[in-house]
């Protein structure tokens, strides 16, 4: 068996940052600390940060009032940013600055009378929050068919964001059939999709065809894990999105299968690891490591974290 490691993989600057955010607030603040939503979309972390007395809410009503609570990698809508102050939260932002710069984006053009066409996953945190940032000025669509019932006059005031985890090749079928349908309309030169994003895709895209199984380190609700799987299988490939080695079945290999290992933005490397030890141990499987393209991108902490407290 051969293991294809496909590099960049797993934590992006904004997982990192957030993580980061997370234990330093922890250490500087105590449990029990707030989270609005999953900090990042990852069980494993999820699961070690409650540990630590981290409590996730999905709202703000369960946040007892003077208590600190971070807002997640995802961003979240002003709504929420007014509760928190009506309650008196102690609030720390761990929005992603890609992130942000698609809500600042959203913003902007709602003030210069713009109609917002976001293309996006409904029902996402990431959605949720930027959506929210302009919410009578917004439509949402996810695919082609949504563009076709899009009913503006040809001559509306229009500008289109993405979110920032979507599939690279499917986006770019959405914003052409906006821009034929809409010629006039605004937006980013291509779209939002983040570094991150497109860079895992990239390496799945590359290396893909040398494997016969893919295995994707990443939780069901991580927007881009799945869309690495999707990648896969599109080529043709069975891929597997796993959270742990635990969930690893052996009956999807062969023993001299080669398989093309990612993991997502938000999946922990020691998860990668994991199921490379067990599938080394299990079929004596070498490893190549294959960079597509090398990422120094990091993010600093939020603002709230950068001074100390006076005491
Ligand atoms: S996947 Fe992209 S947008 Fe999301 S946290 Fe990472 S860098 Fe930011």
């Amino acid at each position: 068996m051969k293991l294809i490691l496909a590099n960049p993989r797993g934590f992006c600057a904004g997982v990192n940052m957030a993580i980061e955010a997370l234990e330093t607030a922890l250490t500087r603040f105590g449990a029990p600390l707030y989270v609005y939503h999953e900090i990042v979309h990852n069980r494993p972390i999820v699961v070690r940060f409650r540990a630590k007395g981290v409590i996730f809410v999905d709202s703000i009503a369960e946040v007892p009032p003077g208590s600190t609570v971070m807002y997640s990698a995802h961003g979240v809508a002003p709504e929420i940013r007014r509760q928190s102050a009506e309650r008196n939260l102690r609030a720390i932002d761990a929005t992603c600055p890609l992130v942000t710069k698609v809500h600042t984006a959203a913003i902007r053009y709602a003030k210069e009378g713009y109609t917002i066409v976001y293309i996006g996953h409904e029902g996402h945190d990431e959605v949720i929050g930027t959506m929210g940032e302009a919410p009578d000025s917004i439509v949402l669509v996810e695919d082609v068919e949504d563009v076709a019932a899009l009913t503006f006059p040809p001559d509306t005031k229009l500008a289109f964001l993405t979110q920032t985890t979507l599939s690279v090749d499917e986006t770019r079928g959405i914003i052409a059939a906006l821009r034929q349908k809409y010629p006039q309309i605004a937006g980013p030169s291509q779209d939002d999709i983040c570094y991150a994003t497109q860079n895992r895709q990239e390496a799945v895209r590359d290396l893909v065809d040398e494997a016969d199984v893919v295995i994707v380190l990443g939780s069901r609700n991580s927007s881009n894990s799945n869309r690495l799987a999707e990648i896969a299988r599109q080529n043709g490939k069975a891929a597997y999105l796993i959270d742990t080695v635990a969930e690893l079945n052996l009956n999807w290999f062969r023993p001299t299968d080669t398989i093309l290992i990612t993991a997502g933005a938000s999946a922990p490397e020691d998860h990668v690891q994991e199921v490379i030890n067990h599938l080394r141990h299990t079929f004596a499987a070498e490893v190549e490591t294959r960079t597509v393209r090398e990422e120094n991108v990091r993010f600093p902490l939020p603002r709230e974290l950068r001074v100390l407290p006076r005491i």
